[in-house]
């Protein structure tokens, strides 16, 4: 394929790029809240935007069909990274990750006592690797959305989860117990599409590093 292609998730991500994408003349021709296209063009003739769920990002630029795209560090540390060149964190969709329980729970006293913990996520590599590095033993349950329901609805005694105001959790009588880490979006770019596309990527690349707040 010929020109650009540009992977991004309809959204908060779609929204907080555009100011990132104006910086390098690229503006993309719809909005795809409104029309149902997956693939839009834009107001350079060898760019377009192709819409893609979150998580699928990654997998779109590491096997090429989409030379860049933009993901959550929650995604690509699910994803693990492999083909994908990571070049800026553009301080864009920021949250949290954090484990959450509901009020009352005493999360300290199960982390100490060394019984198994019984955790629902999304995000079960970094769960693991988390309660791993505290040497906590965990059972994992994998979810794909609602994490809030499962400690209410008893299928996990926490969750492992994104956070950014807290109103959800608050909403459903849960607390952050702890934060694991600090999350944004990054640039991800196709490692072969950077060597063979290098004088079209590269400005690309340069322009939103120079918008980046
Ligand atoms: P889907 O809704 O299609 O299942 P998703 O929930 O991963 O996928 P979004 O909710 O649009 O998609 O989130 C996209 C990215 O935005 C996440 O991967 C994360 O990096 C970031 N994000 C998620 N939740 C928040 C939040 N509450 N505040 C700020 N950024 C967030
Ligand atoms: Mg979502």
């Amino acid at each position: 394929m010929s020109g650009i292609t540009i992977a991004l998730s309809k959204g908060r991500i779609f929204e907080e790029t555009l100011p990132l994408l104006a910086a390098a003349g690229i503006v993309p021709a719809e909005d795809p809240e409104k029309s149902r296209k997956l693939i839009i063009a834009t107001s350079r003739a060898d760019v377009r935007v192709v819409i893609v769920r979150a998580s699928d990002v990654p997998t779109y630029v590491q096997y090429g069909a989409a030379d860049m795209g933009i993901a959550g560090k929650d995604v690509l540390l699910e994803h693990g990274g492999a083909g994908l060149y990571q070049p800026l964190d553009l301080k864009i969709a920021r949250c949290r990750m954090c484990v959450a329980a509901p009020a009352g729970f005493d999360y300290a006293a199960a982390v100490r006592q060394g019984a198994r913990l019984c955790i629902a996520t999304k995000y079960i590599t970094v769960a693991r690797e988390h309660f791993a590095a505290k040497g906590v033993h965990v059972d994992l349950i994998k979810l794909y959305g609602s994490m809030e329901l499962a400690p209410l609805a008893g299928l996990a005694e926490a969750i492992v989860d994104l956070v950014s105001s807290g109103a959800t959790l608050k909403a459903n009588n849960l607390v952050e117990v702890e934060e694991i880490m600090g999350i944004s979006s990054r640039l991800i770019v196709n490692q072969a599409a950077l060597k063979m596309k290098r004088e079209l990527l590269q400005p690309v690349i340069a322009a939103i590093e120079g918008a980046i707040k």
